[in-house]
């Protein structure tokens, strides 16, 4: 059931002296929809969107520093405090992208410790209301998390149309699956559907949540989400519902969430707020904020249909690491067919490991656990276009 009544909160950057204070100050607007104890939480997880090594295309490092000064403001033991992501596998890994655009030295010289998603055995998960996604895999940090902490950032984006506080969580996914699991939505409208699955086990697994939402400098037009056109807004939103927060953000840049295929499919699984009058917003007015916030340019149908085609599709079939077998350094002890969470390395009267290549998710969680390093990872390049799985 959908609730009745969200609160989000807008802030002014420029009414601040530094963007921190104006984060912190977005938070404490919306302390009173917190059900939760952030001083009795033994892990809050901070989830940055982290796609590429590119300022502009990931949440600024100064959202996790205002994010971490405000818990740190609460009295939150550093100790509990986690950032991670997951960018997918034909990216570099996550705490690469974070050293790139300055978030790692920030955590670094915080304590905050980095989970790099991939680096975990996932877990095997159900999503009772899922379409496209019916069980999936969440990557660990997610799971044991008590507090999730989603640090969005707008933008458009070729496939889903925009990228905001529900399409974050698609980085709860580990590496390369999110690919895969690109291709169960053939169209903008599917992948929504999928996008929706995954927000739908997020919002009935992991309660407590806050988002901090990065409008500072928005990404739009045809080459979002890495390299849009960037738009200066110079606020900060912050609230405990995506749906209400995208719908927000939406209405700021005159967009019918409607056209939003993710946020549709949200709204009618009634996975938050999506209703203006049942949405409280403190801080700036709205009729304020929307003074500061020319109208946001999303993609074309047209451009979106491109777009899923050639994600869903080339990238992901040209881009996948599947994982083969060094005989030389194989002892056969038979721990990786233990570990696999997909069930798709068999010893079939061999001493040797045979991968299920239909089965296996490119979680590559064999090769990394292997003791003898028997097991290398290879791209499949160009001849993975005419293969099937
Ligand atoms: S875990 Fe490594 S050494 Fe053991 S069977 Fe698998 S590949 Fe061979
Ligand atoms: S075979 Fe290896 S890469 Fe494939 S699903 Fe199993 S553990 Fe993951």
């Amino acid at each position: 059931m959908s609730k009745n009544k969200t609160i989000v909160s807008i802030v002014n950057i420029e009414g601040f002296p530094t963007t921190e204070e104006a984060i912190i100050h977005a938070i404490e607007l919306i302390e009173s929809d917190f059900h939760f104890n952030l001083n009795s939480a033994k892990q809050i997880l901070l989830k940055p969107n982290l796609l590429i090594g590119k300022k502009d295309a990931c949440t600024q490092p100064r959202f996790v520093k205002g994010v971490i000064k405000y818990l740190q403001k609460k009295e939150v033991q550093i100790k509990n405090i986690f950032i991670g992501d997951s960018p997918g596998q034909f990216k570099k890994n996550a705490i690469d992208i974070a050293k790139k655009v300055g978030i790692y030295e920030i955590c670094n010289n915080s304590g905050v410790v980095f989970k790099e998603f991939e680096n975990e055995i996932p877990y095997h998960e159900k999503i009772e209301d899922g379409e496209k996604l019916t069980d999936y895999y969440v990557s660990k940090p997610i799971k044991d998390s008590d507090i999730i902490i989603n640090l969005p950032k707008l933008k458009t984006h070729g496939e889903a149309t925009m990228t905001g506080a529900i399409k974050n969580y698609w980085g709860i996914i580990p590496g390369g699956l999110k690919a895969k699991y690109h291709l169960l939505g053939k169209t903008p409208y599917e992948f929504g559907k999928c996008i929706a699955d995954n927000f739908s086990w997020v919002y009935h697994n992991k309660l407590n949540r806050i988002i901090v939402y990065d409008l500072q400098k928005i990404m739009q037009g045809t080459m979002g989400p890495v390299s849009g056109k960037m738009v200066e807004w110079n606020l900060v939103m912050a609230g405990t519902d995506e749906l209400a927060l995208d719908t927000i953000a939406l209405e700021l840049g005159e967009v019918d969430p409607d056209l939003i295929p993710h946020l549709k499919e949200a709204k009618k699984r009634e996975l938050g707020v999506s209703e203006l009058e049942k949405i409280e917003i403190v801080g700036m007015s709205l009729k304020e904020a929307k003074k500061k916030t020319p109208k946001f340019k999303i993609p074309g149908k047209r451009m979106l249909k491109i777009g899923s085609y050639i994600t869903s599709r080339i990238v992901y079939k040209v881009t996948k690491k599947i994982p083969i077998l060094n005989k030389n350094k194989c002892v056969g002890c038979q721990e990786c067919a233990q570990i696999c969470p997909a069930d798709a390395i068999e010893f079939n009267n061999s001493r040797y490991p045979e991968f299920q290549r239909e089965k296996c998710i490119s979680c590559l969680c064999c090769s990394e656990l292997c003791s003898q390093q028997a097991i290398e990872t290879k791209r499949r390049g160009i001849k993975g276009l005419f293969k099937g799985y």
